[in-house]
């Protein structure tokens, strides 16, 4: 069955601003909150500048259930039409990307849009289990430097001893491939097969915890690597249902991205080493806004015009579910602090861009 064709509506990729509160650091040092939200609209202001997004949320603390429901709940529904879809944390570091999407379990923070994503999948999925059988598989890696890195290698068994693990001896290196039919996949990563919420929250702490060590310096690592942590949902309608057809087979994928940092390289360091990382983050950002900005201009999405894709590994890695008949939601994330007022107002000019 192929999906029923987005509506132009559905196209387009939606942004929304996240806020944070003032935190620790910040307020010892007596910032100021420099980030003025319009009441009553999806508007902010910072200084002279305004910009108007799908959505903005202001300091309220944790991504709230309304963050989830208009952004993220209706690509999980969509997920079961078959459509693809990718949700990115945009932002500087220590602009709460990570507490956005609830990768951070050193702050036993549960709350995220992740957990909250997979609660609603396995919910649906409990809803539907009569008409249709469902699998589902996740992967976690990520790109630091142009390369791949598999977050769920060594992960210990799941507890009901069935993970489904595919382990490659020797370890060729992860290779991003497409299909005839314009499918991207992950030659060399491990993808869990998981039937269970506490299975896939195992998978999840467990890449996110490995994502965190994965270095002597955690903050650094983390804050160059872009996270993507990957649901695939594959569903056969049951042949004795009575709603659906018999062997309907569907199947799509939910990208959940935690960016690297988008702070400019002069500020990470000066020796040599960082400056390539910085380089080769700008790299997977720099194709990341030019995609988005080239999907969202419709006049030259209709003569279709070249969508850089090839550009980095990560527009490469989400090819097939950014644009087309997928949808995108960017989550920028700012401090409302003025010492990162520069920060914050390059993020919402990226994110600007994207709309
Ligand atoms: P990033 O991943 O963008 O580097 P983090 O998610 O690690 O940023 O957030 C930086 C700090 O700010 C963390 O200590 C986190 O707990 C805190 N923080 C982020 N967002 C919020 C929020 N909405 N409410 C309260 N604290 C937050
Ligand atoms: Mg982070």
């Amino acid at each position: 069955m192929e999906p029923i064709p987005a509506t132009a509506d559905d196209c387009c990729v939606k942004v929304a601003v996240h806020i944070r509160p003032l935190i620790g650091d910040e307020n010892l040092q007596g910032c100021k909150d420099c980030v003025t939200v319009v009441p009553g609209k999806p508007q902010l202001q910072l200084g002279a500048h305004s910009f108007t997004f799908d959505h903005v949320y202001g300091s309220t603390g944790s991504p709230s259930s309304a963050m989830f429901e208009e952004c993220v709940s209706p690509l999980v529904d969509g997920l079961f039409q078959g459509y693809n879809a990718t949700v990115l944390a945009y932002g500087q570091t220590g602009s709460g990307k990570t507490y956005t999407m609830g990768t951070g379990f050193k702050d036993g923070c549960q709350t995220g849009l992740i957990p909250q994503a997979m609660n609603a999948l396995f919910n649906k999925i409990e809803s539907l289990q009569n008409q249709v059988e469902f699998q589902l598989h996740v992967s976690f890696i990520e790109i630091l430097k142009e390369e791949v890195r598999d977050l769920l290698d060594n992960k210990p068994e799941l507890t009901n001893g069935q993970n489904g693990k595919v382990n490659i001896p020797g370890k060729p290196p992860i290779q991003i491939r497409e299909t005839s039919n314009g499918v991207i996949t992950l030659a060399g990563t491990t993808d869990c097969s998981v039937k269970t919420l506490k299975e896939m929250t195992e998978c999840l702490e467990h890449g996110s915890l490995s994502r965190a060590t994965g270095s002597t310096n955690m903050n650094n690592q983390s804050s160059r690597s872009h996270a993507i942590f990957t649901i695939t949902l594959e569903q056969v309608s049951k042949p004795n249902s009575n709603d659906s057809m018999c062997d309907e087979y569907l199947c799509a994928k939910l990208h959940l991205v935690d960016l690297a940092g988008s702070e400019r390289a002069k500020r990470t360091g000066s020796d040599g080493m960082r400056f390539k990382e910085g380089v080769h983050i700008n790299r997977g950002l720099l194709a990341l806004g030019n995609v988005i900005s080239a999907l969202g201009d419709e006049k030259k999405r209709k003569e279709g015009a070249h969508v850089p894709y090839r550009d980095s590994k990560l527009t490469r890695l989400l090819q097939d579910s950014l644009g087309g008949n997928s949808r995108t939601v960017m989550i920028a994330c700012v401090s409302p602090a003025d010492i990162n007022a520069e920060e914050t107002l390059n993020t919402l000019k990226y994110a600007n861009r994207a709309r």
